[in-house]
């Protein structure tokens, strides 16, 4: 699609330009008033190389960038845009909202029908709170299990990313992997001395922590699905395995689903799983696009948030006019029949498209995937957990973005991230992004 469309431009103009003459003037000047030129690192490019598309518009799986370029869209805004870009039924929400005004620090009859509906679908979930980003979400619901148990030590797995949290930045994945910062600087040793770090999918090494510290564990935080390492399903009896342990030392199970919440099904992995956690993160899906997250539970704990008990938070935007509007549009969208059976089926098919492509071309890598998050890492021997995760050819994953990206499709900028299929990703632009994962992959071949 880009060569396409960049060939024309030169045919009118007659004039040998750059397909991203425009993207690199914007990164330029972004780069003098910004840190990176970025809002958040990995947009950056620093792990494939090359300029950041700077994007002008999407609509339904497309994007076009400044210089006129279209890519069909994998990255889908990181997760939350499951119905695709500038879908009809959110963009009307947020325009009628937005005429009534955009904020009022008040309540809105909109955030209870948002509650609502989250209540009905995600079963461990009986009361929430809403927050602007799932780092919020995070950062409130250890804050609360803290407070619950009246306990300091909190327990997360390697390469699970839950926002940048002072007490959750070890060993954190997605960006930090993606630059190979195990931690920040700025995080004081004081922030993360109660943060006990065990390795993904082990749940022996769990055990044992629990037996020594077991009394001293106010929460286990996990992602079900881990999505911030590329994407890492749990083994059989991992989260269950979690649940007993949390039970048998009064510690709570949280379960952050800031990526997974509406997007591996309708009650997100707790529902797929059946397992139930104690408290659970929301975001991404949650707001359609929007700055929208949250942190719901069992009635009990909730009860114990501010003003019914002691434990503050609060927000000056939280449950935002606008971000509840397009929460609503996008979750009573998901609730059309056959949503997630369609996501499967085409995500199924394009995985399955992927690795034919590699095997084809003999480039070795490992296809995961649960509904419609995926990865494909460029790695010999199955990714069960970090470890396994970084032994990638990141090389080899920045060659086959890059061939991609000429081919017009847009991945994400990193190896440790997932790939997400949208409602707007039709049979058709999957069957073109497997083409062009043939050709991609034949190119990574030839070095
Ligand atoms: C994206 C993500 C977060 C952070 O959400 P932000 O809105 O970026 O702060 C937290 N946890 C998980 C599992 C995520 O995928």
């Amino acid at each position: 699609m880009m060569v396409a469309m960049t060939a024309s431009r030169r045919e009118e103009t007659g004039e040998e330009i750059s397909p991203t003459v425009r993207s690199e003037a914007a990164f330029r000047a972004a780069r003098e008033v910004m840190p990176g030129g970025v809002s958040s690192p990995v947009r950056a490019f620093g792990a494939v190389g090359g300029i950041p598309r700077f994007i002008a518009k999407g609509a339904g799986a497309i994007l076009t960038d400044l210089d006129g370029n279209s890519y069909t869209d994998y990255v889908g805004s990181w997760g939350p845009l499951i119905l695709g870009h500038a879908d009809e039924r959110v963009v009307a929400a947020i325009n009628k909202a937005a005429a009534k005004g955009c904020s009022f620090g008040a309540p809105t009859e909109a955030e209870v029908r948002l509650a609502e509906l989250v209540i009905a679908r995600v079963p461990g979930i009986e009361m929430v709170r809403f927050v602007n980003s799932g780092t919020e979400a995070a950062m409130s619901a250890v804050r609360l299990a803290r407070g619950f148990t009246g306990r300091d030590a909190i327990v997360k797995f390697e390469g699970c990313y839950h926002g940048h949290v002072d007490p959750l930045l070890v060993k954190a994945g997605s960006g930090l992997l993606t630059f190979g910062t195990p931690s920040s600087p700025g995080v004081p040793g004081t922030a993360t001395a109660d943060t006990l770090v065990v390795p993904y999918n082990n749940l022996s090494a769990a055990k044992e922590l629990f037996a020594e510290h077991g009394k001293r564990i106010a929460a286990v935080l996990v992602e079900p699905i881990a999505g911030n390492m590329g994407c890492v399903p749990p083994a059989e009896g991992f989260l269950a395995g979690l649940r007993s342990l949390c039970d048998q030392h009064g510690s709570l199970l949280v379960f952050d689903e800031v990526m997974t919440g509406f997007r591996v099904a309708a009650g997100g992995a707790q529902q797929l799983y059946g397992v139930q956690p104690d408290l659970t993160c929301l975001g991404k899906v949650l707001g359609g696009g929007l700055p929208m997250a949250a942190y719901g539970g069992r009635r009990e704990i909730m009860e114990q948030v501010s003003p019914l008990g002691p434990v503050y938070q609060a927000g000056t935007l939280s449950g935002n006019p606008l971000a509840t509007a397009a929460g609503i549009a996008t979750l009573e969208a998901l609730a059309e029949p056959d949503v997630y059976e369609t996501l499967e089926t085409r995500s199924a098919r394009l995985a399955e498209g992927l690795s034919q492509a590699a095997r084809s071309a003999g480039v070795p890598v490992y296809q995961t995937r649960v509904g419609s998050m995926l990865c494909v890492f460029f790695a010999e021997g199955p990714v069960t957990d970090y470890a396994s995760a970084v032994r990638s050819d990141t090389k080899a994953y920045a060659r086959f973005f890059h061939a991609m990206l000429e081919h017009g499709i847009y991945l994400a900028p990193s190896q440790y991230e997932c790939m997400f299929v949208s409602l707007a990703h039709t049979d058709d632009l999957i069957e073109s992004t497997i083409q062009a994962a043939d050709e991609a992959f034949d190119e990574v071949a030839r070095g």
